[in-house]
């Protein structure tokens, strides 16, 4: 069987879920991702749809199947404006997720939220160093406690937000 990464990248452009020329920051991301993630965690992740749309995206449509069993991951496209270092944090947080097995939905409250984000950001921390913090616009998103696909949905809706 191929790895995550090369299945991910591989069928996510075949299908349309990564938009390449636009994913810059976040497919350097994943393959950063790809180096530093000890290789028994990778072993251990589920096959990956990577949702990577390009930055012109204002809303999407997209009629594709999801495949079962595979786990969904949205990068947003504002990674392409951050720093390189902190775009490949921001995916490396996202994957923690999954290496912890928060992929599975389920309804929590606002504290054990806050904790699964608080163990992804520990696990990511052991793979990629943050580069000023403060001026992470992920790094942001995680502190005002939202989740960024969350905040992304709300702008598609409300544009004037
Ligand atoms: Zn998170």
């Amino acid at each position: 069987m191929t790895d995550w990464y090369e299945q991910a990248i591989t069928y996510g452009v075949e299908q349309g879920w990564i938009d390449r020329p636009g994913s810059r920051n976040r497919l350097n991301g994943l393959e950063e991702v790809h180096k530093r993630m000890p290789k028994e965690m990778q072993a251990a992740l589920p096959p990956i749809i990577i949702f990577s749309p390009g930055l012109a995206v204002g809303g999407v449509k997209l009629r594709r199947e999801i495949l079962f069993g595979y786990t969904f991951v949205y990068l947003s496209p504002t990674l392409e404006k951050e720093h390189c270092i902190n775009a490949i944090w921001a995916v490396a947080h996202e994957l923690a997720h999954l290496v912890l097995g928060h992929g599975h939905y389920r309804l929590r409250n606002q504290a054990e939220v806050a904790a699964d984000e608080n163990a992804a950001s520990d696990l990511a921390d052991t793979w990629v160093q943050k580069q000023n913090p403060g001026n992470s616009l992920f790094g942001r998103l995680l502190n005002k406690g939202e989740e960024a696909l969350k905040l992304e949905l709300e702008k598609m809706q409300n544009p004037e937000l």
